[in-house]
């Protein structure tokens, strides 16, 4: 079966890849590299003995894209093309409104020309706002977002769930992502953020490294036991095996269905550093701020109904998410680049 993967190149899509070659999947990635870099595709190649095929494209040309289902059988599609940085899409959210819409609906435009009726969404934990009861449940009530990088996930939760109304034929997943981090065990693939990181692991490695002189705490009077923000960090492996569940699922089952991945616990800032440290042998310096507007104080996902019908359950602790991204920065301090 051949799955096309748009922004597989990314750091939730490379994980992907290699999984759902594992699998037994035959894969196409789609990418413009305008977030990632073409080597990926030789590293998820040297862990998988696979080679993806690779286009260089935006996947809101229609021309191009319209070529790449001309070029292949293409039974299924995992989304992931879109910008994703929270704190740039509240500066510039007409940037994030343009890309992420017209790269779905172009896709979704192709899919139904070209008769491919399943689809896994990229969709994140932020689509629940900031009034919902922890753990979050699939059921409970989304919006009350609070920036345009949300917004747009929800838009398209949205708009998949009126397509997917409006075609019987179509299976449509929806994985709302908690906190990935970590990098596949071997140090080939990881997470290579451009520029300075906006994400908690990336900066932590960084400054592990010496590429960054300390790591800001944003915020020390929230209300949770050690006064930082709690999240449900999750291993990339883990969230990447999900999605190969999740496209398994797909194939029997018509309509929309929403999954949390994450692992159903929380853990606060100081925990992860805390934990790298152990990880990596040495400590990480630490400065503390104010907060980052937006944060919100604690939440973690239910995970009960990715279990219980995807059959999947996240594997790895805290301690390895820490260990692996570790590996991947101390064996790539420069990411993909020489
Ligand atoms: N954080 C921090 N310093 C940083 C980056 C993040 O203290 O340099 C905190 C942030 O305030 C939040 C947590 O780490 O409480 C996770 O932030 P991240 O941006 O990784 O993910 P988010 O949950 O915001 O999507």
């Amino acid at each position: 079966m051949k799955i096309l993967l748009t922004g597989g190149a990314g750091f939730i899509g490379s994980h992907t890849a290699v999984e759902l070659l594992n699998a037994g999947y035959d894969v196409v990635i789609a990418d413009n590299l305008s977030n990632s870099r073409e080597k990926v595709i030789d590293r998820i190649e040297k862990i998988a003995g696979k080679r993806p095929k690779f286009y260089k494209i935006d996947v809101a040309n229609k021309e191009e894209l319209s070529k790449v289902f001309d070029e292949n059988k293409i039974e299924g599609v995992i989304h992931y093309a879109g910008f994703k940085c929270v704190p740039e899409s509240t500066k510039v959210p007409i940037k994030y409104y343009r890309n992420n819409l017209d790269t779905t609906l172009t896709l979704l435009e192709v899919m139904e020309e070209k008769n491919c009726n399943a689809i896994v969404f990229s969709s994140s934990a932020t689509v629940y706002g900031d009034k919902n009861k922890i753990p979050y449940e699939e059921t409970m009530h989304t919006g009350d977002t609070t920036n345009a990088y949300s917004s747009t996930k929800l838009m398209i939760e949205n708009i998949l769930q009126d397509v997917t109304r409006a075609n019987p034929n179509m299976s449509t997943i929806i994985l709302r992502y908690f906190n990935p981090i970590g990098a596949h065990p071997s140090g080939l693939i990881g997470e290579a953020p451009q520029g300075i990181p906006n994400n908690l692991m990336p900066y932590i490695t960084q400054t592990a490294v010496g590429i960054r002189d300390h790591l800001s705490v944003f915020g020390t009077d929230y209300n949770t036991p050690d006064g930082t923000c709690i999240r449900d960090y999750v291993h990339i492996v883990d969230l990447a095996k999900g999605h190969v569940s999740a496209i398994k699922y797909a194939v029997d089952n018509k309509g929309v269905n929403i999954f949390n991945l994450g692992t159903g616990k929380g853990s606060s800032v100081l925990d992860v550093v805390h934990t790298f440290e152990k990880a990596c042998g040495k400590e990480i310096p630490v400065v503390y701020e104010d907060r980052r507007p937006g944060d919100i104080d604690c939440f973690y996902a239910s995970v009960e109904k990715a279990n219980k019908i995807l059959n999947w359950k996240a594997e790895y602790n805290l301690y390895d998410m820490c260990a692996h991204s570790w590996n991947w920065q101390k064996n790539n301090p420069k990411g993909y680049d020489e």
